[in-house]
């Protein structure tokens, strides 16, 4: 038999493919294959068949093994990870790599394990009333099993029924149990609700089905005019203001479109932050929602990708890399929170998992169903452009109102821990009426400065060009880069002039939370920040408390903009916005007029009306006016109208070019190179820098970025194409560290 030649993209950083050899007949496109590299061997795809190779035959080594029978990836998953290879400009196998679970980049199996179903016998029945009192673990066993439904081993095991008494029952001819395919009994006559078989969630959730809501007339035209175009790639903006009752529109969607046979992708941003989204899915939806997000084992991310392949989950819920889950037939796409960041992914293939869900309903002929209160600019360009529909959802869904915002002049005022006293007054009286107060500050820490009172030195981080922020909490006082990470201990006295005078220079959450616990010290205080919240289920511990009304007052970050549902939140007190409204990032208004309207939307959603006070030293600035006075929207098209002007993306086209070196002048030599390659290349394009970043120096590391700016995306895009094997093989390139970030979203 002669040998074939096999195209194999491998998980290397080389924008090419690997010509392998394999005895017979090649392997078909698309499945797993191991193949020697260098001294190890790696996992990788097998993307096609050569006629001829490069290298010379005799130095080709062959294919050490096939790991699938059948492709991993249905056809359009395939389109998208290609589309995406081609751009974002990156490597095809690390994208497939960034595409795939690690699981089976690792060669994990790609099939659903078999799961063990127990069912009670008849004799098992019988003997349940004539059991000795100590058989309790017998006992409990049978009566798990008494409705006589197949119960899978997964769901005995959460109810803290062991492997062992189950053997005993087998042995006793009590119970019985079959090893099936996951999935197959749910076709069958039992009882869905009997099987629990997608552990939707590392969690066990618990989930009671909840009395749904019939919806106001706002709603149900939104979901009419989705469901309306159900066959065909339909973009959709949901412009809904915060508690609009978006997440109810996109439960009545899922819905209907389940009830079709079809498939359901949401994304959400950071699953962790948003612990009662998902158990609103979940108990909207019991055992039909797998969740894929990065708080999963490999195994298990794995088990729900699996199972939305084999279409035994009906519904997809997950953070930014979700938008690679394969589906058996999927019907549409919803990305909530679409404004947020955390959808861009910072390193590697970065990624917009937004811009790629648009792709995938191309792809699919699906709709695609973007949702925010504050939506980006970009989408709303594309709304406007792109045969977007633009559906509306103005009022607050539970019939409360759009909090009232107050500007609070701070400038001149006594400060007592940099709150005033008309604001302290004004919390006060909220919290003796039982309501609750939401302090927005976004800084954590206790003080992002500590500052020699007599020479003026200040900690700052070695390795970075920023200051350390001290930490002071429970008796643990440190100082932290949050550029690095790195920690130092404090400092007794001055390391420059030794006198013991340090002072702690501004606010983070952690004062403020020290502040108000003692200024308010009958009112129970949560802080949530990073700090708080590494332990897995803190988030939804101190969110059911708020819910609750246990915690009267919350201090904390950006963490608590998204998304919650607290209906005794009266008063959201925004303090130290400033730094927002002066950063030199071009999107820096609309990053502010975001999470100030998020954050704001907390206030006031069901029973009790809210207000605002945003405290400033700038109490004129345009966007707190706008802010205060105008709706998201009004503001959007002015921040819009100035990106025109300016030409700036959504009317321009970014690409960013960053390095990195441990001496200053090889990213800079880099850059330049790279920047000369574009530098009069065409009347479209603009080419910014390069310029050190604004952290110039991060763990050791100088940094400088260079801007593409392009009114002409294909162009730019084609210029890039062309001239990334010249940058590739720079020498210059082998000596630093370089990237590039196509629509970067982070500039600084
Ligand atoms: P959003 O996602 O737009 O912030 P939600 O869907 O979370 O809004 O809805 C906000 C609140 O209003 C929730 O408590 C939700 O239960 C409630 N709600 C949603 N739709 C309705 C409706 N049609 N009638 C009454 N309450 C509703
Ligand atoms: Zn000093
Ligand atoms: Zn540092």
């Amino acid at each position: 038999m002669s040998n074939s030649l096999v195209q194999v993209a491998l998980p290397l950083p080389l924008r090419k493919n690997f010509d392998y050899l394999v005895s017979g007949s090649p392997p078909p496109v698309g499945v797993r294959v191991k193949v020697p590299f260098g001294n190890k061997l790696l996992i990788g795809v097998s993307v096609g068949v050569s006629q001829n190779s490069n290298i010379d035959r005799a130095k080709l080594k062959f294919i050490d093994s096939v790991l699938d029978n059948s492709p991993i990836l249905p056809e359009e998953l395939w389109q998208l990870i290609e589309r995406t290879a081609r751009y974002y400009h990156h490597p095809w196998g690390e994208t497939l790599s960034t595409a795939l679970p690690n699981a089976l980049m690792k060669g994990e199996k790609a099939e659903l394990k078999p799961i063990n179903y127990w069912q009670i016998t008849h004799a098992g029945l019988e003997a349940i009333p004539n059991l000795p009192s100590r058989s309790v673990r017998i006992q409990q066993a049978l009566r798990a099993l008494e409705s006589s439904k197949p119960t899978s081993e997964e769901s005995l095991k959460a109810n803290e029924i062991q492997l062992a008494t189950l053997r005993k029952l087998q042995d006793k001819g009590w119970a019985t149990c079959s090893e099936l395919e996951q999935g197959s009994v749910r076709q069958s006559s039992c009882d869905q609700n009997c099987l629990e078989l997608n552990a939707s969630s590392s969690s066990n959730t618990g989930a009671q089905p909840i009395s749904r809501h019939s919806l106001t007339p706002e709603q149900k035209s939104v979901v009419e005019q989705v469901l309306a175009k159900t066959q065909e790639f339909h973009p959709v903006l949901i412009d809904g203001i915060t508690g609009s009752g978006k997440t109810e529109v996109y439960l009545n969607i899922i819905e209907h479109v389940t009830q079709t046979g079809q498939q359901a992708l949401v994304l959400v941003p950071e699953i962790g932050l948003t612990p009662q989204t998902i158990r609103r899915f979940e108990s909207r939806f019991p055992n039909k929602v797998a969740s894929i997000h990065s708080g999963l084992t490999d195994k298990q991310r794995l088990n729900h990708w699996l199972k939305a392949r084999a279409g035994i989950v009906d519904i997809i819920i997950g953070t930014r890399s979700a938008v690679f889950t394969p589906f058996k037939n999927l019907g549409i796409v919803i990305v909530d929170e679409e404004h947020d960041l955390s959808f861009k992914q910072s390193d590697g293939l970065r990624y917009s998992s937004r811009d790629l869900s648009l792709f995938r309903g191309q792809i699919e002929q699906v709709p695609v169903i973007l949702g925010s209160a504050t939506p980006s600019l970009e989408t709303l360009y594309n709304a406007k452009h792109k045969n977007f529909s633009h559906l509306l959802l103005k009022q607050r869904a539970t019939g409360a109102t759009l909090p009232e915002i107050t500007i609070e002049n701070c400038k001149d005022q006594p400060l007592q821990e940099g709150f005033t006293k008309p604001l302290l007054n004004k919390m006060y009286q909220h919290l003796k009426k039982n309501q609750q107060v939401l302090v927005f500050i976004n800084r954590r820490g206790f003080a992002p400065v500590l500052l020699c009172h007599r020479c003026s030195w200040m900690a700052d981080c070695k390795r970075c060009d920023a200051h350390l922020t001290l930490h002071q909490s429970k008796q643990n006082d440190y100082l932290q880069c949050h550029h690095c990470g790195g920690y130092q201990s404090l400092p007794t006295q001055c390391p420059q002039c030794h006198a013991a005078d340090l002072l702690a220079v501004g606010q983070g959450t952690e004062r403020v939370e020290q502040f108000l616990s003692s200024y308010f010290s009958q009112y129970p205080i949560q802080r949530i920040d990073r700090d708080t919240t590494r332990r897995k289920s803190a988030m939804s511990d101190f969110v059911d408390a708020a819910k609750k009304g246990d915690t009267k007052i919350l201090v904390g970050t950006q963490m608590l903009a998204k998304g919650h549902h607290f209906p005794k939140m009266s008063l959201v007190v925004i303090l130290d916005i400033d730094g927002a409204l002066f950063s030199s990032d071009f999107r820096a208004q609309e990053r502010a007029a975001q999470l100030i309207t998020q954050v704001s939307g907390r206030a006031g959603r069901s029973e009790t009306e809210g207000e605002v006070v945003i405290q400033t030293h700038y109490a004129d600035h345009s966007l707190l006016a706008d802010l205060k006075n105008k709706s998201y929207s009004e503001l959007a098209q002015r921040l819009l109208q100035e990106r025109k002007d300016t030409l700036l993306p959504p009317y321009s086209h970014i690409a960013l070019f960053r390095a990195e070196s441990l001496k200053k002048q090889d990213a800079q030599d880099f850059l330049r190179e790279v920047s000369s390659l574009f530098t009069n290349s065409n009347d479209a394009l603009e080419v910014l820098g390069p310029v050190a970043c604004t952290i110039s120096r991060k763990a050791g590391r100088f940094r400088f970025q260079l801007m593409l700016n392009s009114s002409n995306r294909a162009q730019l895009h084609q210029l890039i194409a062309q001239h990334l094997p010249t940058i590739e093989s720079s020498k210059r390139a082998s000596k630093i560290r370089w990237s590039l970030d196509i629509d970067a979203q982070d500039l600084l």
